[in-house]
């Protein structure tokens, strides 16, 4: 999943400039020797954080699009992201579980961790990570319904207190077949949500 992209010097610089200042403006020094290359690591970080915006999912999802004669549920549970949140610039992560019901078609695997993984690399809600996927997933991929659960732990709750340290939130998106509840409660059994 933590494929490097390689940066633009330039942008790199850029952000190193601003990131130099922000310690300055904590009251930092940033020429004493354990911050002198703190700008341009967190420019380079902040840029792999948010790579999703120089990735296109929909032509992610469609390089691995097969036949498929089945029409049972499809799921594949737990799949790890990392993303920020757009209102603190603060990690939440988490992980989400996909059903599909086919339509002569299936998607490969690592296809659909990667379209999770392009929508968590930028500034985020949740709420629209997990809806993101379903629409998109909706759109490439040939089915009679499509499910998103995403669970995830927000450091900008925890880190200021706001939320109690082992609590989570989920979130529920879906399309198709999974308007009726009893599909989506077999979903989310399975998915032991
Ligand atoms: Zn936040």
């Amino acid at each position: 999943m933590s494929r490097k992209e390689s940066h633009d010097p330039e942008l790199v610089d850029q952000l190193a400039y601003h990131y130099k200042e922000i310690l300055r403006l904590l009251g930092e020094d940033p020429e004493r020797e354990g911050l002198v290359k703190t700008p341009v690591r967190a420019a380079k970080a902040m840029l792999d954080a948010t790579a999703g915006y120089r990735m296109d999912p929909a032509a992610t999802a469609s390089q691995a699009i097969f036949e498929h004669a089945g029409s049972r549920m499809i799921i594949v549970k737990d799949i790890e992201f990392y993303s920020l949140c757009e209102h603190h610039i603060l990690p939440f992560f988490g992980r989400v579980s996909i059903g599909y019901i086919p339509r002569d078609k299936m998607i490969g695997l690592s296809k659909l961790a990667r379209v999770v993984d392009n929508f968590a690399r930028r500034l985020q809600v949740q709420e629209r990570l997990t809806a993101q996927v379903c629409e998109l997933l909706g759109k490439t991929l040939p089915n009679d319904g499509i499910i998103v659960a995403c669970t995830a732990e927000h450091l900008c709750m925890k880190m200021r207190g706001v939320e109690k340290q082992d609590s989570a939130t989920t979130t529920l998106d879906y399309s198709g077949r999974f308007d009726e509840p009893a599909l989506r409660e077999e979903f989310l059994r399975l998915c032991h949500l």
